[in-house]
């Protein structure tokens, strides 16, 4: 699991990379509107390139790969103070 803590329009979120749950289709990284998502040339446990987040500052918290997902494997939580 990957955790990248991120500060956007005056909130706190935490981007959460299930790498082992990721089947690597590609989805999130075509529909990620800043391109801040590729498939890592590393294999999960379950062979597959897994997506990883290749620029962190470049991340809005949109939360597009997490509703295009189909396998929950990407997603963010808004941290509460
Ligand atoms: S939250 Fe938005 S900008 Fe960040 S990786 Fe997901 S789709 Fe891309
Ligand atoms: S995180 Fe989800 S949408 Fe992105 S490559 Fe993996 S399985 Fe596909």
């Amino acid at each position: 699991m990957a955790v990248f803590n991120l500060v956007r329009r005056n909130k706190e979120y935490s981007l959460i990379i299930y790498e082992d749950l990721c089947k690597g289709c590609g989805i999130c990284v075509w529909f990620c509107p800043s391109k801040v998502l590729s498939l890592s040339e590393e294999m999960n446990k379950r062979g597959y390139h897994f997506v990883k987040l290749i620029d962190e500052s470049g991340c809005t918290a949109c939360k597009i790969c997490e509703l295009v997902c189909p396998d929950f494997s990407i997603g963010l939580s808004e941290v509460s103070k």
